[in-house]
């Protein structure tokens, strides 16, 4: 099957139409309106095959998780969004996944009115990098330098579910039903928390998604925010699921470690915390507080019902070069 032959049966056709584009698929560039009180947010994500998503992940959790792992970086700055574009590198034709793989996306931008705009389409090793774009009304953007001393910490959902369905597809642990689904299923298909992301703009300060580990990423936001912080490990958000596979002392671990969740973690002031759970009534997204943004520059105390807990080795996940 040649370039555009493959363009035109699994991505020009079946995706979300949006009103705002003017020229889609086809052209040598997309065009879209844009409207005059919205800023532009954009964030690019590669994965590749190996790195990012084990070699036989289904393809439609590959498709899910290259958009999904986008839009979460858009909630996180608290952006709509609007369009993506996808450059796809396979090793060869292979219908049957290239079918799974245009379905999967379809079905999660079709689910947040997104549009898929734009790509490119090449013979290499199996990788995918997508662009997102979103909108933001001017001055609210969640920014990473914008938590204060005070400041309460909160994240959405609950954390380590996700790492902990990784080690059970790679045959490191052993899991039972139905634990074992909910796990693997966090990993393979995560949730980007789009609503909770723009309904948070007036209540947050400074926001991040989860996608390195809890305290690899707090630690983005305290670095640009020049704080430290006391974290509450007892109260670290953990699904009953994680609880019956893995015991308190590993889910705590993996909470505070493991990528790939992508939940948001915010801050907010003691003056807006009484905001907070309006903010988020219509998005169906629990937030839990973990602890307080600290004046102490890069210090991050954790605690374990009010004693000192020893922090784990490893934070968090970073590619070596
Ligand atoms: P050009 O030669 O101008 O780079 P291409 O031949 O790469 O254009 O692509 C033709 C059209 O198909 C363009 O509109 C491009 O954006 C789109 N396209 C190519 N690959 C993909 C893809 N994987 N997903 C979505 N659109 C794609
Ligand atoms: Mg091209």
């Amino acid at each position: 099957m040649k370039e555009f032959d493959l363009i035109g049966r699994y991505f020009a056709n079946g995706g979300y139409q949006r009103k705002d584009v003017l020229v889609g698929i086809g052209d040598d560039c997309a065009i879209t309106t844009l409207a005059e009180n919205q800023q532009l947010a954009i964030t690019t994500d590669t994965l590749v095959a190996g790195v990012h998503f084990l070699r036989d992940a289904p393809a439609r959790s590959v498709a899910h998780k290259a958009v999904a792992v986008n839009l979460s970086d858009l909630a996180a700055m608290g952006a709509e969004p609007a369009w993506i574009s996808l450059s796809l590198s396979m090793p060869q034709m292979d219908e049957v996944w290239l079918a799974e793989f245009a379905e999967g996306l379809h079905e999660l931008t079709q689910y947040y009115s997104v549009q898929l705009i734009g790509g490119d389409t090449v013979t290499g090793p199996l990788a995918m990098t997508i662009t997102a774009q979103g909108f933001i009304p001017p001055g609210s953007e969640l920014k990473r330098s914008a938590a204060r001393p005070g400041d309460w910490i909160y994240v959405t959902g609950t954390l380590g579910d996700a790492g902990a369905g990784l080690a059970i597809l790679k045959g490191e642990v052993e899991a039972q039903s139905p634990e074992r689904d909910i796990l693997v299923n966090r990993h393979l298909y995560p949730t980007p928390r789009v609503a909770a992301g723009t309904a948070l703009r007036r209540t947050a300060n400074a926001c991040i998604d989860i996608s390195d580990g809890m305290l690899a990423d707090l630690g983005h936001i305290l670095k640009a925010s020049g704080c430290g912080a006391t974290v509450h490990v007892d109260r670290l958000p953990i699904s009953r699921a994680l609880y019956q596979h893995a015991g308190a002392k590993q889910a705590y671990e993996l909470a505070l470690t493991s990528g790939d969740d992508y939940e948001l973690l915010f801050t907010v002031s003691e003056e807006q915390r009484g905001n907070l759970e309006t903010s988020l009534a219509s998005t169906n997204v629990k937030a839990t507080c973990i602890g307080q943004v600290t004046g102490q520059t890069g210090k991050v105390d954790l605690k374990l019902y009010d004693e000192p807990y020893q922090p784990p080795e490893k934070t968090g996940y970073q590619h070596e070069f």
